[in-house]
This record gives C-alpha cells, structure tokens and sequence, in this order.
C-alpha cells in the first residue's frame, strides 16, 4: 500500500483525491482538512468563472478539461452518496484593451486561443457599442469575447468532488499538519495537531494560501503568498441589457451574478499576507466612478456589500507550479493558481494521477509549470490579466 498523504482539501486536494480514488487507490490516500465549512479557504470564495481566455496555452486547455467537467458534472464525477450540481452556464466573457502594444498582445493570444479550439473574436468598440448598447467602453479601443465561458457555483463544484472522493473510499481527516519528518531528503511522517500522525510515502501540498507553510516545514522556500482580492455587490435600479463578464487592460471588472452585479478589486501594491478588511471606501472612490463611466445606469446603484478572499499568488509569474519539489523527491506542490484554480482542478487532479501513477504527464503536458523554473527564478511570459 502507498501512503498518500494531502495536505489541505479545498478544490484541489478533493479533486487530486477523486482522480486517485476513479483510479482504484482510494484505500492508499488521505486527505487532512482542518475545516470542513471551509469558513477560509479560498474555493468557496471564489466568484465562480471557467474562462477560455489566458495567455498561456496550458491554462487555456487546462480550462477547456475544466468545461467539459463542469458542464457535465453529474457524469464526470461520480460515486457520491448525495450529488451536487455546480449549476454550470455559459455568461462569456470580454477583454477589453487598448494601445498597440496591449493590441498586438490580445489579438496574439486571440489566435493561440482559437487554434486550441475556443470560440473567440476580436471585435472593435463601434461593434461593442452595438451588441452592449448601454455601455461605453471609454478606455478601450478593442475587445476579445469568448461567448461559451462559463460560471458555476464554486462550493457545489467542492463538495461535489469532495463527497464524490469520499463515497469512493478516501479518508478525510479533520484535522490541521503541523510537522512533517524526513529522512534523508524524504518526508517519511506527517505529525498531526491532534497529536495524532500520519506514515509516508507521497506527500502533496494543497494548502493553497497556506502552502508556503507547508514548504516551510521542509525547508523550502515557495514564492506564493495570499494575495487579497475584494469582491463588491450592487444592485442597479435601471435594468441592462445582459453582458459578459467585462475585464479592462487596468483591472477593473464587472459582471452579473446570481441576480446581482459584481465587481472586483486587487491591488497589486499592497503588502502580501491575508488582509480580511473589505474596503467599501474603495468601492466608493475607485471603482463606482469607472462603473458610472462605463455605464450610465451605474450612477444610481445601490452598494449591497461583498467579501474579501485571498488568491495563492505566485509572485515569480502568476503561474501555479504543478511538480515534485526537487530537493524534497516525495512532495509534490500544486499551488499558485493566481485566482484561476477553481475553473483548473478538474486538470490539476486528472494531471496529479498522472504524475504518481504513470509517471508523467499523458493527457495534457504541464511541465511548463516545473519546480526547476522557481529555482532558476525563470517566470513564464504571461501578458494574460493577473487577477
Ligand atoms: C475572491 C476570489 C475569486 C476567485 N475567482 C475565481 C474564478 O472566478 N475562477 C477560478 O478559476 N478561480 C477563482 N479563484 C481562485 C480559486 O478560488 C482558487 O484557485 C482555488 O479555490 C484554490 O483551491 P485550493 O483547494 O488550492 O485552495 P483552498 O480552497 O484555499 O483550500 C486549501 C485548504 O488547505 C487547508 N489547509 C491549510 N493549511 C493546512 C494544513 N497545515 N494542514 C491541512 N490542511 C491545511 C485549508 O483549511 C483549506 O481548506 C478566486 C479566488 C478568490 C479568493
């Protein structure tokens, strides 16, 4: 028997463990979870997109996998004693740029996009205006839509896998790691905050925004730290016509949601580490003016509040890394989503199967994400949106 051991089961460490429970290891694998309402973990925070459009091509197939097991939940992930329906729908979405070089960068990955089978078109704004009529899009001269993108409920998409791995025979414990010992350069034990431990063979770390913690305690540095990222309601009184999801070359976004509207915010600037204040005054000053300025029925909405979660930023490139650390041979890491892991799990658990049981990547070949690349401080070239 191997003896697998994850380290945190949000999204990913659940999807991990179903992928090795459907590939008949259940028995060999337990998931630790200290929380089982996730009350902070970063999944059920998430706003919910599976978008189509990224600027590299890994992440691009990694979301298409993501479509197709979303879209069809209740046959790609199976063996639940309850099921949960991720409520998958197609909302689209649009990147909207401006200036030559932000031009030539979006209508390169527009082809890249297309050539991996997504449907994506670059429209100029007088065709923008015409298909969103109520809003301006001052600030940009282009924009790259993506129709078939998609939205799901984040915690239906967790509990779904999570009861999926669960009914197949995969332990989850309750409970916290807290010190892993080693031999040689392997991790043989992971101690327990109940005091309680577990025998080793394989580790895999899905702490997420806990995951440099995780590393720590092998002596291994990671540059992936939480990154707050503040999500505001509001209602409008005058009705808009229905729109995709909206990113602009700055950052600002806007969306509809679940009958409401939503915007969201990260600054880059401030100091790495979980900040869990949500900033109306932000909402008031920054980003209530550019929505007004986009749309003239924004200037009479009504703030309905929001939260705050924290992306696992990998500060080298905005790139997870999704490989065996070197210097420590039985840890995988699989961290440093940078706000796009809930819409990649589907991949990362198909891709972590892979890694421990055919040793290698087979379905889609993610050594770009490579430990080696954090050694070198190599980051990948991403000119994608980073949050
Ligand atoms: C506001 C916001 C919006 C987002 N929107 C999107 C989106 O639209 N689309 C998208 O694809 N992604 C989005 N994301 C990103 C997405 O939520 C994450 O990439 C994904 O949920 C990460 O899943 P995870 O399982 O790695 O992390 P988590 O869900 O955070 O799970 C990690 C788990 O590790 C556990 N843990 C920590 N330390 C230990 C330990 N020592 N021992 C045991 N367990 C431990 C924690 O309790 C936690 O439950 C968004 C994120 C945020 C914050």
């Amino acid at each position: 028997m191997r003896r697998i051991v994850i380290i945190g089961g949000g999204i990913m460490g659940s999807a991990i463990a179903y992928s090795l429970a459907r590939a008949g290891i259940a028995a060999d694998v337990t998931v630790v979870e200290p929380d089982p309402t996730y009350e902070f973990a970063a999944t059920p925070r998430a706003v919910g997109g599976v978008r189509l459009q990224h600027a590299v091509p890994e992440n691009v197939q990694m979301s298409l996998y993501g479509d197709t097991v979303y879209s069809a939940f209740d046959q790609h992930v199976t063996g639940g004693k309850v099921t949960f329906d991720p409520q998958f729908h197609r909302i689209g979405y649009l990147f909207l740029v401006e200036g030559a070089e932000a031009r030539a960068s979006l209508e390169a990955n527009v082809r890249m996009q297309q050539a991996l089978g997504v449907e994506v078109e670059v429209h100029d704004v007088a065709e923008l205006r015409r298909r969103y009529p109520s809003f301006s899009f001052k600030g940009a001269e282009i924009g790259a839509l993506s129709p078939d993108d998609g939205q799901i409920d984040p915690n239906a998409a967790l509990m779904g896998y999570r009861r999926a791995a669960e009914g197949l025979g995969i332990t989850f414990v309750k409970d916290r790691v807290v010190a892993l010992e080693m031999q040689g350069n392997r991790v043989t034990l992971a101690r327990l905050e109940s005091g309680a431990t577990l025998p080793v063979e394989i580790v895999i770390n899905t702490a997420n925004c806990w995951a440099a913690d995780v590393c720590a305690m092998v002596g291994v540095t990671i540059p992936i730290a939480p990154m707050r990222r503040q999500q505001f309601h509001f209602l409008s009184q005058d009705a808009v016509e229905t729109f995709p999801a909206m990113r602009y070359l700055n950052g600002f976004a806007v969306r509809q949601h679940s009958g409401v509207y939503l915007c969201g915010h990260t600054n880059f600037g401030e100091p790495p580490g979980f900040n869990w204040d949500l900033q109306h005054e932000v909402f008031e000053e920054q980003l209530w003016p550019q929505l007004a300025e986009q749309c003239q029925a924004f200037e009479t909405i009504k703030p309905r509040g929001g939260w705050v979660g924290h992306y696992d930023m990998n500060h080298l490139d905005g790139n997870p890394v999704i490989d065996w650390i070197g210097a420590v041979p039985n840890m995988l890491l699989c961290a440093g989503f940078s706000g796009h892991g809930l819409q990649h799990a589907p991949a990362v658990g198909r891709a972590v199967k892979e890694l421990i049981l055919d040793g290698g990547f087979r379905s889609i070949d993610l050594s770009r994400f490579s430990w080696q690349r954090i050694v070198d401080g190599t980051p990948i070239q991403d000119d994608g949106p980073k949050a």
